[in-house]
């Protein structure tokens, strides 16, 4: 049997390392698993400027405070995939991980959500090969090259400026003619010049075998580019405690004002949680209200 921690949080973004800090702050024994990288989405954001109080901090480097500030308050983390959660009778959670079993007297689920996809046949086959959810990651493999962004959300106007650095040019693809992206980059977009915007429409085909050549839109035009950037959005991935909670049409947890879900114990915080706002300050208080309610619960 391994050691009962008193509060494991799956998750590594804004909300899990928040709710860390809170909960190691208050005393409790802390570890948390995270299988991609410690920061969440965020680190893959260039620059954030909504986050008072830090200005223009790059998404890495906030991904490295928030991480660095829970150890120092002595959190453990884990690097590992967790592959099934089950409950106790006796109320406590035994987790199965790639690196083993761990028992925790409660679990903060923060597991965030997942790049939405394009739905175009070949794209999961193009995956590395041009298609690609993280300019900040894949940009630099397509230097003076052409390339397309489709969203018109702030994550594909911030990825269009980014690789409007690094390519020759960025068409953004958009299905409507107004953006939800912020006036301000929608603007930044507008005023550089090998930026194309391209609204409205929609991606039909990918052109390419081995390695994605171009993008066919709605009406059958063809756009010859080396990579597509899809930044549609998010998707909740809930799967690991769909059988422990209740979950909304869209896949969301449903939650209390304290985080908890109908298992008590488990609570929940961040983008897969039910709720109106999904940014970085709410994922932070997600994880917040989220830490001081475990605790409560422990008592
Ligand atoms: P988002 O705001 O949800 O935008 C997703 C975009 O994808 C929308 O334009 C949407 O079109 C489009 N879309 C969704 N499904 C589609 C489909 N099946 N086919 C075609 N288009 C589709 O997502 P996001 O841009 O990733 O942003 C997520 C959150 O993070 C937002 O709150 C955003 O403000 C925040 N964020 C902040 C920063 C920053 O401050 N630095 C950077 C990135 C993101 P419709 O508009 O037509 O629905």
């Amino acid at each position: 049997m391994t050691d009962m921690t008193d509060i494991l949080i799956l998750g590594g973004g804004p909300a899990g390392l928040t709710a860390a800090l809170y909960a190691a702050r208050a005393g409790k024994s802390v570890i948390v698993c995270e299988k991609e990288g410690f920061g969440g989405q965020i680190t893959q954001a260039h620059q954030v400027d909504n986050l008072p109080g830090l200005p223009g901090i790059s998404g890495l480097e906030l991904g490295d405070k928030l991480c660095s500030q829970a150890m120092d308050a002595g959190v453990q983390t884990a690097f590992c995939e967790v592959v099934g959660i089950h409950h106790h009778i006796d109320g406590t959670f035994y987790v199965e991980t790639d690196d083993g079993p761990m028992n925790a007297r409660t679990v903060i689920f923060a597991g965030g959500a997942k790049p939405r996809m394009l739905g175009v046949a070949r794209e999961e086959d193009l995956i590395g090969s041009g298609i690609s959810y993280c300019a900040l990651c894949d940009g630099a493999f397509f230097q003076n090259q052409d390339v397309a962004v489709i969203g018109g959300g702030n994550t594909a106007f911030s990825d269009a400026l980014v690789l409007a650095g690094i390519c020759r040019s960025v068409t953004i693809v958009h299905r409507r003619d107004s953006f939800r992206a912020e006036e301000a980059v929608v603007q930044a977009v507008k005023n550089t010049p090998n930026i194309k915007l391209m609204t409205p429409y929609t991606v039909s085909e990918l052109v390419g075998e081995e390695q994605v050549e171009g993008i066919v839109l709605n009406d059958g035009t063809t756009v010859p580019v080396q990579a597509v950037f899809v930044a549609l959005g998010r998707v909740p991935d809930c799967s690991l405690i769909e059988t422990l909670v209740d979950l909304d049409e869209a896949g969301y947890v449903i939650a209390s004002e304290s985080c908890m879900t109908k298992t008590p114990g488990l609570f929940v915080a961040g983008d897969c949680r039910q709720k109106t706002i999904r940014q970085l300050t709410t994922a932070m208080a997600d994880g917040t209200v989220a830490a001081m309610a475990a605790c409560e619960f422990l008592k």
